[in-house]
């Protein structure tokens, strides 16, 4: 019975946390980013959220925490405490694939998925990013960094625009 009733009750913070944006990718929740990784409710019914940041130092992680705390205050939970966790490192193959489609629908392309081998990286060339206007990869790298540290700036040869690509790491 105790434990339906935990249960329950992380089901609704979820939920709270499912209408937490991203300060930097406003269509998207920090849930749907992978963001957050767990959510635990204490005897006393005291809040725990863990997070792991997208990137180190990344700045909009105060952001997110103060965005996650005041949500859930409002929804009634006062007093939350967010944790973060930098193990594992977050990848953006955490991002969900409806998220990522919500991604290109904004006008960013997605990220591809993370390189892991070691090797094999050294001598392999970097994904060219696919278009979110025209779905061409005749795109080209114009910028490291976009308006964030974790996009970068390309350029579609095909429909000549500028669009932010989400770096896979
Ligand atoms: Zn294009």
């Amino acid at each position: 019975m105790v434990a339906q009733a935990v249960r329950a009750t992380r089901e609704a913070l979820l939920s709270v946390l499912d209408r937490v944006m991203d300060p930097e990718v406003p269509v998207l929740s920090v849930r749907e980013l992978g963001i957050v990784r767990d959510v635990e409710v204490d005897p006393t019914g005291s809040v725990t959220v863990t997070v792991t940041p997208t990137y180190s130092g990344c700045p909009a992680i105060r952001v997110i925490e103060q965005d996650i705390v005041a949500a859930l205050e409002q929804a009634g939970y006062p007093g939350a405490r967010v944790r973060t966790t930098y193990a594992p490192a977050w990848t953006t193959d955490w991002i969900a694939p409806e998220a990522k489609a919500k991604l290109k629908a904004y006008g960013i392309a997605p990220p591809g998925r993370a390189e892991s081998g070691e090797l094999v990286q050294l001598f392999r060339r970097r994904a060219t990013a696919q278009c979110p206007y025209c779905d061409s990869y005749e795109t080209e790298l114009r910028s490291e960094f976009g308006s964030t540290a974790c996009k970068s700036v390309c350029w579609c040869r095909a429909c000549r625009q500028p669009f932010e690509e989400f770096k896979a790491i």
